[in-house]
This record gives C-alpha cells, structure tokens and sequence, in this order.
C-alpha cells in the first residue's frame, strides 16, 4: 500500500499490506484480549481514553499534518479534526458509566427486572478517507469504552493515519489487540466479516460499499451500522439574511474540499430570494483561496484522488447536458494536483446528476422553490436522508422544516455537524443505525435482559 499527497502527487510511504496468516493473527489477538478487555471496570477503560484525548492535543500538529498529506485537507481543518477526535473520547470517557449503567425496569412486585448493556466482542469498521482521524475515532470511543475491542479496515489512501491512530492507543496504555488496524485491500473485507471471532460491523462511505458490506454481514447474521452517502439539502427561506447565510452556504457546501457526506449539496432556495441568494452565493464561492493545503490561507484544497476529481467533473458534465447552468468553476484547474474550483449549478433539473447524485467535491446544485411546501418537497426529493438545514429569521417556521424533513440530522440556521452530544446517522440510502451520544454506545451491546424472582 502507498500513500500519496495528492496535492503534489509525491509517494510519502509505502506500507506491506497484512497477509492473510497476520489477519489472522489479529483477529485471534482481538478475540483474546476481548476477555480481559470487557471484564475491567468501564471506568478504568474510560481512563485510557482520557489519556488518549491528552496525547492527541499534544499531537495536534503532527497529526494534522500526517491527514493533510495523506488527503489534501487544509491544515486547519485538520487541526480541528485532532481536537475533535480528543473531544470524542474525552465525552465518553465522562458519560459512558452512565449511559451504559443498568437500567431498572418495573414490571411484577416480586420480580428485580434490568437491562444490562453488555459488550459482544471484535467490532470491525470500515472506513474512509474523507474525516480519516474523526470517523475512526467516533466509532472506537463508544465502542472501547463499552468493553468491544476493534479492528480497523482503513480506506487505502491513508494508512499512516490509520496506524497513528493505533499507535496513539498503544501509547496511552491501551493495550495491545483491543484496537488494530488491518492494512488490506476491499477485497478482503468479507472474508474477514465472516470469520467467526467477528461479531459485528460499521462501515462509513460509499452506497455501493455498504451495500456489500451488508449483504455479507447479513448472510452471516451479524449486526451492521451503515453511515453512507448524503445530498443534503440548504433550504433558503424568503426572511433568511441573504449575505450572512451565502457566507454559510459556501462554507457548508466547501468544508473538507467538498468531500463531507453532510456538505450541503443542494441549495433550495425561497423564489423571492433567488436572484439575490444565487449571486451572493456565487460571490462567497469564488472568494475562496484554493490551493496547497498546507497553507493556512487555503481553503479549499486538492481533491483527495484523481479519479475522484475525474468522477465529479463527469457529474457536473452531465448535469450541464442535461440543461444545468454553469454560473461558476466547471473545470478541473490547469495545475499539479486533483484539484477543482469551487462550482455552482443553476437551474438544475430534477433528473440531472447534481441533483440525484451525491457530488462529492466542492460543486453547488441551486434550486428555486415556489413556497414553503416546494422547498420542502424539493428538499426531500432524493434518495438519500443523511442531514438537512434551513435558514429563517421565523425559528417556528424553521422547526416545522425540520420536522417535516426526511433526513436523520435537521437543523436550523445552522449548517450540518456531527457533535458527540447528539446521534447522528441517516435513513434511506444513507444508511441506518446511529453514532454519537447514548445512542451510538449501545449499537455494539448486548441489551441484556435480566429477570430476577
Ligand atoms: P468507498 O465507499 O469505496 O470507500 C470507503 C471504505 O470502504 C474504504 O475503506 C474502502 O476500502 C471500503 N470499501 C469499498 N468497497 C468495499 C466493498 N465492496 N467491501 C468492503 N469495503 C469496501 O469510497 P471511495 O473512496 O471510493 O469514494 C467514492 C464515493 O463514495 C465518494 O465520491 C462519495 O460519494 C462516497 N463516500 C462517502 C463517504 C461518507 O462519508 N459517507 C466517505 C467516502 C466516500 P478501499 O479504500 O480499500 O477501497
């Protein structure tokens, strides 16, 4: 396996793919150390993480730096990712006690009746590129805290990242199999879904991805969570402050060079806002400075791979055959590196890629709505249920979109995030199950009846 800085297209390391008797090797090592792991007090594990959250803010930057490299992130969103990753661990290791403490129930006057929240052993994930610190790290907080242990199958583009983030573990005293990662290819995926020491399933990224990852887990009867692709809609109200929320708009559909499944993809925007909106939007996305993420003036970098930028070109392509206007960008820029202007789609129509599609680069699709119930319907027009945000000065208004939405994670007169305090996970082909907060710990747990008379 190589890794690559897609921003100069420089190797930066090359790593030995695991062999199957080393998969091996680590799945019993995962099993084994499952024992000891689940049977220490939950306290104890939560210690650990705490000192994983010191370790990686000591980390800061050389762990932004390995992301940016790897990935093509702008520095300083990578710096927050690290921060938010030792948020995530520093959050459980203060909740999960409670979140995961019996839990009396009534029921006869002579009976003791609980829930017990028990670990079920080797949790694999499956993970992308795109957040490649804080997906891992929302998985592996919850899912060590509540006594799993866990193997990473990383995406191929970023194995330094992966192996720091076992290496942060080691280094904050957890021991050795409770968290591994696997350096092979998607091929191997399955054959390690059916092994019998793994007992459950994540997997972050792509549709067709989890749509595999699935069918396997399925016929072997083991537990998935599926956090897939997006097309979020940014629903623009006729009282939203037209330039504050184009400021938004850019940054929701541009964070992470575009490449986020809750990027706001789509713009539905009130009829009587449009033309102001549109032109307030396009000026917010062409005063982006794109360029070498390194640089701490960028704000939009390199896409992660080439073939990615390809993909996205071909998206927007076809989106302009199929009568799309190009208002912005529409072209690969003629530099070293996969990277692509900030691009904005008017006049979409409803049957072109950019709006049946998850465009995953910095490309905007604008729709214009009628009222209130074409925004929505327009908003809720897609396969796809992951996030969803509108702008109104009326916070009454707002809430009745976001009741009225067909997404997981709704929000008003703020741009879509993942926060530990709140699940976050989507319905259609965005997936199902849940991370984050008391929901996402009990997805990997035996919810134990216990029945005492
Ligand atoms: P993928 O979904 O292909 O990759 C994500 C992870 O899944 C990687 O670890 C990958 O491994 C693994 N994987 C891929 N196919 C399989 C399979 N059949 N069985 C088991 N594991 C598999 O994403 P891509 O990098 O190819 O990106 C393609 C598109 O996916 C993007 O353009 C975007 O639309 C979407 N995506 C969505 C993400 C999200 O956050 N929801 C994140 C990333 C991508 P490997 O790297 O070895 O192929």
């Amino acid at each position: 396996m190589e890794s690559v800085d897609p921003a100069t297209g420089a190797a930066i390391a090359e790593y030995d793919e695991h062999d199957t008797a080393a998969v091996d090797a680590a799945l019993s090592t995962a099993a084994d150390r499952f024992d000891s792991w689940s049977a220490r007090a939950i306290q104890d594990r939560c210690r650990l993480l705490e000192r994983t959250a010191d370790l990686l803010r000591e980390r800061t930057d050389e762990y932004a730096t390995l992301m940016t490299r790897e990935m093509g992130k702008p520095i300083g969103q990578a710096r927050s990712e690290v921060e938010k990753c030792a948020w995530v661990c520093d959050y459980y290791a203060e909740r999960a006690p409670e979140q995961l403490a019996d839990e009396v129930v009534g029921t006869e006057a002579d009976a003791r009746t609980l829930v017990s929240y028990e670990p079920v052993g080797p949790v694999l994930a499956v993970m992308p590129w795109n957040f490649p610190f804080w997906q891992v790290f929302r998985f592996l907080a919850p899912t060590l805290a509540a006594g799993n242990v866990g193997l990473l199958k990383h995406a191929s583009n970023v194995p330094g990242c992966a192996l720091a983030i076992e290496e942060v573990l080691r280094d904050a005293g957890v021991p050795e199999g409770v968290f591994t990662t696997l350096l092979i290819g998607s091929d191997r995926v399955d054959d390690v879904i059916r092994d019998d020491r793994v007992r459950a399933v994540t997997l972050t990224g792509s549709e067709p991805a989890g749509r595999s990852v699935a069918a396997t887990a399925g016929e072997a009867l083991k537990k998935t969570v599926l956090e897939l692709g997006g097309s979020d809609p940014f629903v623009v109200l006729d009282d939203a402050p037209v330039e504050a929320t184009a400021e938004k708009a850019a940054f929701a559909r541009t964070q992470n060079n575009g490449q986020s499944c809750i990027a706001a993809k789509r713009f539905v925007v009130h009829t009587d806002v449009y033309d102001e909106f549109v032109d307030a939007f396009a000026a917010e996305l062409d005063a982006l400075t794109v360029g070498d993420p390194t640089d701490e003036a960028t704000d939009v970098g390199p896409q992660a791979r080439e073939d990615l930028v390809a993909d996205l070109h071909d998206q927007v392509q076809r989106s302009v055959d199929a009568g799309a206007t190009l208002a912005l960008g529409g072209e690969p820029l003629d530099r070293e590196g996969p990277y692509y202007p900030p691009t904005l789609l008017t006049d979409v129509p409803e049957d072109a890629p950019a709006a049946t599609e998850e465009t995953f680069g910095p490309v905007a699709a604008v729709f214009e709505a009628e009222d209130d119930a074409d925004a929505l319907a327009l908003a809720n027009d897609t396969s796809f249920g992951l996030g969803a945000s509108v702008w109104t000065a009326d916070l009454d208004r707002g809430e009745r979109f976001a009741r009225g939405f067909d997404a997981g994670c709704c929000f008003v007169n703020e741009y879509v995030k993942s926060d530990p305090r709140v699940p976050f996970g989507g319905v259609k082909e965005s997936g199902y199950g849940r991370e984050l907060s008391r929901h996402g710990i009990r997805e990997f747990v035996n919810r134990k009846t216990i029945w005492v008379q």
